[in-house]
């Protein structure tokens, strides 16, 4: 017989969306199947359908930052589902009232701004379930950005603050290059090389391997500067 698996209190799968292909993530606590979206930037009704599939019941909607495809479907959600909205941090408040006019301007006419039932502060934690994540404010991609991470699961989802093999971007309103840099390197990889992370957009990593290999915040490269 072989050994029992160690059993992780939650699982997640990856849904991206938008024209910007987003990764929204649905977890969920295995115990009560209560689920969170995270990020849900659009295609509303697939998500929802995604939730149907796994046999879901959503219990939170969680915002990582107020961008466009990050956040443009979660007003659609709300009114689908009741769920509360959880996050951003509040500095991030005037990226989501741009919401409308960002989507007009890049084809999501039915993206719009709300206002989060609770805003999320550095040290919160946010329940799902019978567990529970951690919220990391991860300012620079944006002011507000906040991070989720599940400590006994290694696993964070980082919206556009990390990816594989780069950073954010810090050319926007209130972006900010020094920023971003110390929330990668003093906020996320004390977190442990082995955790695992979904980024905004393209594949997940872990912080060990982009400690090694990430051309903009590797050990090696940040060594050197
Ligand atoms: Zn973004
Ligand atoms: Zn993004």
């Amino acid at each position: 017989m072989n050994a029992p698996q160690p059993t992780l209190p939650i699982r997640a799968v990856i849904a991206p969306v938008t024209p910007l292909q987003q990764n929204c993530t649905i977890v969920w606590c295995v115990k009560t199947m209560k689920a969170a979206v995270i990020d849900p930037g659009g295609e509303v009704p697939r998500l929802l359908q995604a939730l149907k599939d796994q046999g879901l019941t959503l219990e939170k909607i969680w915002i990582t930052h107020g961008h466009l495809d990050h956040a443009g479907g979660t007003a659609a959600l709300k009114e689908a589902t009741g769920a509360p909205i959880e996050g951003p941090h509040p500095d991030d408040a005037f990226w989501i009232e741009d919401i409308e006019s960002s989507g007009a301007r890049w084809g999501m006419p039915d993206a719009r701004s709300f206002i989060p039932d609770r805003w999320l502060q550095d040290g919160d934690v946010v329940t799902l379930g019978e567990t529970e994540f951690e919220v990391i404010h991860c300012p620079g991609h944006t002011p507000g950005h906040v991070v989720f991470f599940h400590r006994q699961a290694r696993f964070a989802q980082v919206g556009d603050v990390l990816f594989q093999g780069s950073i954010g971007r810090t050319d926007f309103p209130r972006g900010n290059h020094a920023d971003l840099i110390a929330s990668i390197t003093k906020k996320l990889w004390p977190l442990g090389e082995d955790v695992r992370f979904v980024p905004g957009h393209g594949p997940m990593s872990t912080f060990g391997q982009e400690r090694r290999s990430n051309p903009f915040v590797a050990d090696a490269v940040l060594a050197d500067e």
